[in-house]
């Protein structure tokens, strides 16, 4: 583990640098995180928000999120990789899409949420905590 840690989009455009270990390592299979990853599930870490610094710019995206409150994700405004999301209800807290990460080798997740709307053919993990939906 290497703390801090950097990352960025597939173009170059948008990088940034952690100052902060993960509080929480996840994986989501809610059909919103696969429409926009294009991918069976996201892989994800929270950490303060002041502990990010983010150079290039970002196009964020708002939508209602499960629990209620808004969900605010964030693309590189050029080639469009997701990056980063916030839910209101979490202030001061920010995820990290994993796989923008410069070596996502080092994060394990411990999580899975939304497991009721994954993939028939994806297997998981033995260690990860299952949950049907958002744990509360
Ligand atoms: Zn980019
Ligand atoms: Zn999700």
């Amino acid at each position: 583990m290497t703390v801090p840690f950097k990352g960025g989009c597939a173009c170059g455009a948008v990088r940034y640098e952690c100052t902060s270990e993960p509080q929480l390592a996840f994986n989501c299979h809610c059909r919103d995180c696969q429409r926009i990853s294009g991918a069976p599930f996201i892989t994800a870490i929270l950490v303060p928000e002041d502990a990010l610094t983010i150079n290039g710019n970002t196009h964020g995206h708002t939508q209602d999120g499960d629990s209620g409150g808004s969900l605010t994700r964030y693309f590189c405004s050029d080639c469009g990789s997701a990056l980063f999301a916030k839910v209101e209800a979490f202030p001061g807290v920010l995820g990290i899409k994993v796989m923008s990460m410069d070596d996502p080798s080092w994060i394990s997740p411990s999580m899975d949420f939304y497991t009721k709307s994954a993939q028939p053919w994806v297997t998981f993990s033995d260690i990860t905590e299952k949950f049907d939906g958002m744990p509360s």
